[in-house]
């Protein structure tokens, strides 16, 4: 069977020597030595102000909309996993959609001031597949309007944009290191802010507002990450440039022989270095996705559409019409895309995929 992603295990000795540092320092959670060694390596590593690691991805998210966009109508992007959306609704903030652009598929900037209004309160929108968004011109939106900008960019570690990390744009950016992502830690994730003192504001609340065993500094909730997920983090950090070595491999194979007459690629924006995360192919209409996806089905092949359905069509949000993000959400198949991913398989994917209509 071939899936669409392969979680990295690496080999088990070297999780094993981490564990026993957990063992013997007899310390689980709690901002442990581990998470702290972590934090330090990936700050430096990716060359971030400010990181906070969490347990997973997508609280990061909500704490950040809890900080900053109070309750608020918060304009996003439909295009994007979820998490994007049950956040804001989650936090009690309204969800105002903005369509995307057609190639980058992030959110369309040129759309986003007419959808303003008294009530907005922040900008959340997802650097998909670890493309960024026209990140410059959303941070002028914002500062004209007076909004918070949050990015999920859940999708972008190891990306960098105009010479820095793509974590350091907007007044917040997330990180999942959930194990279907490019890096992990098991379940885990991250939250970055070059602002230090909303980085304080974001490290207190992940810990119940904790500032000492008596005092708070504000509400808070439980977003820690454990040592065991450090240890796991610590372990497949080394290999990330093998990792990336060896998907742009798979990237480069599929760009260089798929056949482009019968779909589009994802257009990565100017500037990127990009981590090789996903690869969707975004065919020109859904018959064609689901005989080319029955075609890979019946050979043991799994690709994914990731996303599906388009956000604005979930029944708990305001109903609206999102023209390119629905036909894109219909169209759109991520191809098998791992570390190992063997030749003769990428070979067959790409063999079955350009002659689907025979
Ligand atoms: C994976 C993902 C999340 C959620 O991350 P978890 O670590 O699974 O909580 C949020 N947003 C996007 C775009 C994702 O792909």
């Amino acid at each position: 069977m071939i899936p669409v992603t392969k979680t990295f295990f690496p080999p088990l000795e070297e999780y094993q020597q981490r564990l026993q540092r957990v063992w013997n320092n007899q310390w689980l959670t709690n901002r442990g030595e581990l998470v702290k060694e972590l934090e330090q390596k990936l700050k430096k590593q990716l060359e971030v102000t400010n990181i906070t690691l969490t347990t997973n991805g997508t609280l990061p998210i909500q704490i950040a909309l809890n900080v900053l966009a109070k309750k608020g109508e918060v304009i996003t992007t439909p295009f994007s996993y979820v998490a994007t959306t049950s956040a804001i609704v989650w936090e009690h903030c309204t969800p105002v959609f903005v369509d995307i652009h057609p190639e980058y598929l992030t959110i369309d900037e040129t759309k986003i001031e007419a959808a303003i209004t008294d009530k907005t309160t922040a900008i959340l929108a997802t650097h998909v597949f670890g493309n960024p968004c026209e990140v410059e011109a959303i941070k002028k939106i914002a500062k004209r309007h007076n909004l918070k900008v949050i990015y999920d960019a859940a999708h972008c570690f190891g990306v960098r944009y105009k010479g820095k990390s793509l974590f350091e744009y907007g007044d917040v950016s997330t990180c999942s290191f959930h194990a279907t992502k490019i890096f992990h830690t098991g379940e885990g994730g991250a939250m970055f802010s070059k602002d230090n003192e909303l980085n304080h504001k974001l490290f207190y609340s992940h810990n119940f507002g904790h500032n000492g065993p008596e005092s708070f500094y504000g509400v808070g909730i439980n977003a820690k990450m454990s040592e065991l997920q450090a240890a796991m983090g610590l372990t497949v950090l080394p290999k990330m440039n093998k990792i990336f070595d060896d998907r742009k491999r798979v990237v480069d194979y599929y760009n260089e022989n798929l056949d482009f007459s019968h779909f589009q690629k994802l257009k990565i924006r100017e500037e990127t270095t990009w981590n090789y995360s996903y690869y969707p192919v975004i065919f020109k209409n859904e018959e064609e996705l689901l005989k080319a996806q029955k075609l890979l089905n019946e050979e043991n092949i799994f690709p994914r559409r990731y996303f599906y359905p388009s956000l604005n069509k979930l029944e708990y949000v305001e109903k609206s019409v999102m023209k390119n993000s629905e036909q894109i959400a219909n169209t759109i198949l991520c191809l098998p895309l791992y570390y190992k991913l063997q030749d003769s398989a990428i070979e067959r994917i790409t063999n079955l995929i350009n002659n689907f209509k025979e």
